[in-house]
């Protein structure tokens, strides 16, 4: 694999990785809806493409980081797609996209000689910035070995899951049905422990050295709850979008999920309450609102 790469889709997760690989010598040709993105990007050295198809038109390897499983279809199989690109050989989405839009965008692009490779990132934005993200790749093996290097940029564990296309991502929902689970039921314990009289530093030291914690206590709510800045850099919309994929996979494929049927629904309810622009650490006010009290640092 060469060091020039198209990256399309600039937003909270691929701004920053496509920095780094710049940062790392990369020669990226970028593509992004959004002209301030791509007007940041053009001053930082990097060729800038009117399209999917015309990334894929001057680089063998297109990487995208994009919201949703439709803007993924359309941007690799649309009319101005990746598929219509002339130089492409290799599709790499860093997106959640799910498996089933992950086998059904490799199928599509498979008919014109481009293979999928699905890596679904976790870490979020600060991880996106350090450069510590896990990678959850899937593919062909010798493929996704020459990817390595680039995607080592990007991520501190960069796993092989499988050779079938979809895998990576259904290792990602998976990651994320328990992530979504964590922040919502840490939620209700912070808030019930400040009803009853709680320091809510008190119980985060508590529960970070104790066996109630998880990726909620040790980082969301101390970096994004407790100073009120609720930035963690995940949208609600996405957070629910990836529970509905991965309990689309339980229906499908016929396994019980008790627990998360019910964390599906107090996401939804506060995407239901106008909140799906709203940080994912921001689910916590409900939970307040109903309680009348704030989880908030004590100054
Ligand atoms: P985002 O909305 O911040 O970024 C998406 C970017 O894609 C934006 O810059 C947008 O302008 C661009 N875009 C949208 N439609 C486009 C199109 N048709 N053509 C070209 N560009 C287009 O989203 P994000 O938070 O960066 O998430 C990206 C993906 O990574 C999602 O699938 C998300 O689930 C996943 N993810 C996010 C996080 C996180 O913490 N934010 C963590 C892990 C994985």
């Amino acid at each position: 694999m060469t060091n020039e790469v198209g990256f399309i889709g600039l937003g909270m997760m691929g701004g920053p990785m496509a920095k780094r690989l710049i940062a790392r010598d990369y020669k990226l040709t970028i593509h992004d809806l959004r002209p301030e993105v791509v007007a940041e990007f053009s001053d930082q050295g990097a060729g800038v493409a009117g399209s999917p198809a015309e990334v894929a038109s001057r680089v063998e390897t297109v990487l995208v980081s994009l919201p949703t499983p439709d803007v993924v279809r359309e941007v690799a199989l649309g009319a101005d797609g990746i598929i219509g690109g002339s130089a492409v050989k290799t599709f790499v989405d860093l997106s959640t996209t799910g498996p089933n839009r992950a086998k059904e965008i490799a199928a599509g692009l498979k008919s014109k000689g481009i293979t999928a490779v699905d890596a679904p990132v976790s870490g979020g934005v600060t991880g996106a910035k350090a450069g510590t993200l896990s990678v959850m790749m899937a593919g062909p093996k010798a493929l996704c070995e020459s990817l390595q290097p680039c995607l080592q940029v990007i991520g501190k564990h960069v796993f092989y899951v499988g050779t079938e296309p979809g895998q990576g991502q259904m290792m990602k929902l998976l990651n994320n049905l328990l992530s979504a689970t964590a922040l919502a039921a840490s939620s209700e314990a912070m808030v019930l422990g400040v009803k009853s009289g709680l320091d809510p530093r008190v119980m985060v030291d508590v529960l970070n050295v104790s066996s109630g914690r998880n990726s909620a206590t040790l980082e969301k709510i101390p970096r994004a709850i407790l100073p009120r800045t609720f930035d963690v850099g995940f949208r609600t919309e996405l957070q629910i979008k990836d529970i509905r994929l991965c309990l689309e996979q339980a229906d499908q494929l016929g396994v019980p999920m008790w627990i998360g049927q019910t964390v599906r629904e107090m996401w939804a309810f506060a995407e239901s309450q106008g909140g799906g622009q709203e940080d994912i650490s921001a689910i916590i006010k409900h939970m307040e609102k109903w309680a009348g009290v704030t989880v908030r640092e004590s100054s």
